[in-house]
């Protein structure tokens, strides 16, 4: 099959033919339909992301086909459509048996065994794939606990985008902040992940919703996803912009999507009584924040303020991805405007460019039937 392997930090995908293995045990076979590009595969490219091993196949947005199953699969049948998540639950431990499924003590789990024949490979070796998943290709060999079945009616680019940019925004609205009615929330960065935070601190009911960025179309994009204001923090002071915003109040809630330190700084300086920021997009390494905690200086204190990260939403996939593809289908969420451009697998290394350079929210790499 055909596939875009990365074989280097800071290199290009160079599309080219991979093996891929029979499905073993609780594997499962899947026919990618549609693969989103995200900005942690740009992350992973540029420096490396957590340490991974060269060549790997990078691609965690995946919606698909089941094609074949291995002989211990029994949550999934050949034929059914499935999205993939980016975290692999062993299923067994009491953080997966609580629905905790970010906090599995058994990450590696469902990896195959390093003795066993690669899941994939090529005629200079093996292939690794990133978070057990590799959908920039035509197909992908994936644990079934890293898999949820979906209704077919949902549109496979539209459900690629669920299992990254849209746990990540609404999870962290959702199941990190735990969005009230009335609350105020601000979004530090409008790309994919922060339009889901911005429409799903609307469907939870939150009155003030603020879209803060430095491209005008992306802060457009906010107000088509149900930002209440929007502000260009390249032209005036976001602080006191938010300040005037909420009456000197602050916000309940502001969530970082970008990597910038100044972002989170300013993010800490427009909560109000109770507030927390919560760190959502991927910082580069070495970077700090600068926090003055001297009530005198700083209402962290008095105000009772806090700083969280969350990761990929604190999302029980197998509960949320169904839930976010029946919102959909409902027409309650809009994740047609997410999937700004559809390319085929040889366009991934301009896709990487134009991500890079901001403006499109998503490309998706879609693929035809398999017959
Ligand atoms: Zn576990
Ligand atoms: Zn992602």
């Amino acid at each position: 099959m055909r596939a875009a392997v990365l074989r280097g930090i800071g290199e290009k995908f160079e599309i080219t033919e991979v093996t891929i293995a029979e499905p073993q045990d609780h594997e499962v076979l899947v026919d990618v339909r549609a693969s989103g590009l995200c900005h942690s595969d740009l992350y992973v490219v540029q420096t490396g992301g957590m340490g991974f091993g060269m060549p790997i196949l990078l691609g965690h947005e995946i919606a698909g086909v089941v094609a074949a199953v291995g002989s211990a699969v029994s949550r999934l049948r050949v034929g059914d459509h499935v999205v993939a998540a980016a975290l692999q639950p062993c299923g067994r431990c009491r953080a997966c048996l609580n629905g905790r499924l970010w906090a599995c003590a058994n990450p590696g789990a469902l990896d195959r065994d390093p003795e066993a024949t690669p899941r994939l490979c090529d005629e200079t070796g093996s292939i690794g794939q990133l978070q057990g998943l590799g959908g920039f290709a035509e197909q992908a060999l994936i644990h079934e606990n890293q898999l949820v079945a979906i209704d077919p009616a949902m549109p496979f680019e539209q459900a690629a985008v669920i299992g990254c940019a849209v746990v990540t925004g609404g999870g962290a609205v959702f199941n990190v902040a735990k969005v009230q009615p009335g609350q105020s929330v601000a979004v530090f960065g409008c790309g994919g992940v922060g339009l889901n935070a911005i429409q799903t601190a609307a469907l939870a009911g939150a009155t003030r919703v603020i879209g803060v960025d430095i491209q005008s179309e992306k802060l457009a994009m906010a107000t088509r996803f149900g930002a209440t204001d929007t502000i260009d923090s390249s032209r005036v002071d976001v602080v006191e912009a938010i300040g005037e915003l909420t009456a000197s109040e602050g916000v309940d809630h502001a969530f970082v999507m970008a990597g910038a330190p100044a972002l989170a700084e300013a993010a800490v300086q427009v909560l109000g009584f109770d507030g927390t920021v919560y760190l959502v997009g991927a910082t580069a390494a070495g970077t700090e924040l600068a926090l003055r905690t001297s009530p005198a200086e700083s209402p962290i204190l008095p105000k009772q303020q806090g700083i969280r990260g969350s990761w990929l939403g604190s999302s029980n996939f197998y509960h949320d991805i169904p839930m976010y593809v029946d919102l959909y289908l409902a027409g309650r969420l809009n994740l047609d405007d997410l999937v700004s451009r559809t390319i085929a697998l040889d366009e991934i290394n301009e896709a990487c460019e134009a991500l890079e350079h901001g403006g499109v929210a998503r490309s998706v790499i879609t693929f035809p039937a398999r017959s």
